[in-house]
């Protein structure tokens, strides 16, 4: 923890921390959140600070929960919050790429398959083209466990990053994933169909038969994800 106090980047616009909360709830209403897994974004007025929920089921994350921290993953105004534990990945991922301006960790089902056996992940569709190249799988040990499988400090957190590279997804070994974009739409884009890619490769491995992946010149990225966003914010925000 820091010796003295973290001065707050500042008041963020409601709407984009109600796309955050939303970002969350869809995730969770499409399971690749399960009761754990967080949603964060780069705060817009300083990159030296991010926002994430204080320790909640992302289903039940609301506007009040958002906290700020810097990217050591220090609470700026803890009150008294929880926090979650694994908040590290998401500080470091911050730090390690300044075009990263939103962050998702999950334990994404069929994230473990892949993540445990050394079959490569990597887009079957034109929708999950973002993952166009080998998806790199992290090994925790390499870095030492502290806490089981989970990511419990900076060092770890940093490691992880590493494995990411410049790319927009890192496997994290028996555990889920991480994964980046420059907004908070195209991070969730990328959480829900790097699941739905693991589990239509899955199908496809079942055949036994070769594999055509999608290549380098078809990738091409939504251009536009206004109207998956509105169809999966009005599913996922219903009763809250
Ligand atoms: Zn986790």
């Amino acid at each position: 923890m820091a010796d003295s106090p973290i001065p707050s980047a500042g008041p963020v616009d409601a709407a984009l921390i109600d796309d955050l909360v939303a970002a969350s709830r869809i995730l969770a209403h499409h399971r690749v959140l399960d009761a754990w897994g967080h949603v964060s974004i780069r705060h817009p007025a300083n990159p030296e600070r991010y926002l994430l929920s204080r320790a909640r089921a992302p289903a039940l994350v609301s506007a009040e929960d958002i906290m700020e921290f810097d990217l050591d993953s220090n609470p700026v105004d803890q009150r008294g919050r929880r926090m979650f534990l694994e908040r590290f990945i998401h500080g470091q991922a911050y730090r390690a790429r300044p075009d990263v301006n939103a962050v998702v960790h999950s334990h994404s089902p069929t994230m473990i398959p892949f993540s445990v056996t050394g079959e490569p992940m990597k887009a079957i569709s034109h929708i999950a083209s973002f993952m166009v190249k080998e998806v790199p799988v992290w090994e925790i040990r390499d870095v030492g466990i502290t806490q089981g499988l989970l990511v419990t400090n900076n060092t770890q957190g940093h490691s992880l990053a590493k494995t990411l590279g410049d790319g927009p997804v890192a496997l994290m070994r028996g555990h889920g994933n991480l994964v980046v974009a420059p907004d908070i739409r195209r991070v969730v884009h990328r959480a829900l169909y790097t699941e739905v890619n693991a589990q239509q490769l899955a199908t496809a491995l079942s055949f036994r038969r070769p594999i055509t992946f999608v290549a380098p010149d078809e990738s091409q990225d939504p251009k536009r994800l206004d109207d998956s966003w509105e169809v999966w914010k009005s599913e996922a925000m219903k009763g809250a």
